[in-house]
């Protein structure tokens, strides 16, 4: 199975030999042959510049696998700078250290 880079570059290969040889018909005026091949230039590019974004997506989800957790002091700073009062955070959100309807001091 070839990878997604050398099938890419297998393609833009090939869509340049089409576009050399279109262009040498079109030199010796074979127009049908030279738009036939100036077609096939096309397609070729245009499917190599699909199989490297396909690639892309193919390999995007398991980045994001891959990306490391955030370390648990930043987790447990970031839960505690969100917490009301130390009151309310020891006490599992049940009691608060000032009138629950005023914000804390
Ligand atoms: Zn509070």
């Amino acid at each position: 199975m070839l990878t997604a880079h050398i099938r890419a570059t297998a393609l833009a290969a090939t869509g340049l030999s089409c576009l050399t040889m279109a262009i040498l018909y079109g030199q010796a005026r074979l127009w049908p042959v030279a738009l036939v091949l100036a077609t096939g230039a096309v397609v070729c590019a245009d499917t190599a510049r699909h199989v490297i974004q396909a690639a892309a997506e193919r390999h995007a989800p398991a980045a994001a696998v891959e990306r490391p957790a955030p370390a648990l002091d930043d987790v447990v700073a970031a839960e505690l700078n969100g917490a009301c009062c130390e009151l309310w955070w020891t006490s599992a959100g049940t009691q608060h250290s000032h009138d629950p309807k005023e914000p804390p001091r």
